[in-house]
């Protein structure tokens, strides 16, 4: 496994192994890796030849009162975890490689990327395009792979592929998730025992929901109250959003329309953002 540091030497390889007509399959990180990580992975290595993991705490996709200092890192550990996963490249910028004195470009999604995280985070998806677009251009993927996990970050990822005519596959990938249904998350590190505890409001109140609707109710209203109550019969949850929403566009829901909604819910855990969101 190579680890590249160098955009010239990463974008150098890339043109090589796309010479050779090698399928190149991307999977953007921001590292402290788990298992989600690691089924994007797995399937990039399925449609491709050559993996790269790119591991990059982007700086400009989180807001100034944001947990960018904090965000864990472990870099040894992640590259563990890569090698054994059959992981061929990665490649780790530090941040003044990819934005170096005087940077002022920047890709912004006007639709997608409006409601629900584009609400309560705004700049967030301009960061996340930005890094995105960067990492196409360095690294040439055949095939990129994100997960479901952040369901506006794909659909958001997926109108700009569209709209700028970038020639490369998208893979969503099923969200992981812990025994509890907690969905696997970098964040969840922060999370005491008695959070962490707390922190399973979300994976409830997304069944909760979800058996209304299974059992014939279409009513957004009605699925909405049912999972904003269960969060909030929490104690250290904080509702930010739960929205059922187009799955492509992000467009509040009018009715539901089964295989075409999800339910997106974002909460504070005392001081943890966490989200999570099911196809209805
Ligand atoms: P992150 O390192 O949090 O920026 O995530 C990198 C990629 O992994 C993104 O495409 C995420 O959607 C995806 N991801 C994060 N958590 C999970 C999960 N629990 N299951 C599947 N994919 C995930």
């Amino acid at each position: 496994m190579q680890v590249i540091e160098s955009v010239y030497e990463m974008q150098s390889l890339a043109i090589n192994l796309r010479a050779k007509d090698r399928l190149i399959g991307l999977v953007p990180t921001m590292g402290c890796l788990h298992a989600g990580h690691l089924s994007l992975i797995e399937a990039a290595r399925k449609v491709t030849d050559t993996v790269v993991v790119s591991i990059f705490v982007n700086p400009i996709q989180f807001g100034p009162n944001e947990d960018f200092d904090a965000y864990p890192r472990q870099r040894a550990r992640d590259l563990e975890l890569c090698e054994e996963a059959g992981v061929d490249i990665v490649f780790a910028p530090e941040p003044e490689a990819l934005y170096p004195r005087g940077f002022s470009t920047y890709v912004v999604e006007e639709l997608v990327s409006r409601p629900l995280c584009g609400i309560s985070r705004p700049n967030h998806f301009r960061g996340v395009l930005t890094v995105v677009a960067k990492l196409f251009n360095i690294i040439h993927p055949d095939t990129a792979v994100f997960g479901q996990k952040d369901a506006q970050q794909a659909a958001v990822i997926k109108k700009m592929v569209n709209d700028l005519h970038f020639c490369i596959d998208i893979l969503v990938e099923p969200t992981a998730r812990e025994p509890d249904g907690l969905a696997m998350s970098s964040r969840n590190r922060y999370l005491s025992p008695t959070q962490r505890e707390d922190a399973r409001a979300l994976y409830l109140a997304l069944q909760a929901a979800k058996a209304l609707v299974d059992a014939g109710v279409r009513n957004v209203d009605r699925v909405v109250a049912e999972a904003t109550h269960t969060l909030s019969s929490h104690r250290r949850v904080r509702v930010i959003y739960v929205s059922v929403v187009d799955r492509c566009t992000m467009e509040s829901a009018r009715e539901i329309i089964p295989g075409k909604c999800l339910l997106a819910v974002a909460a504070w855990v005392d001081e943890v953002r966490l989200i999570d969101n099911l196809l209805l």
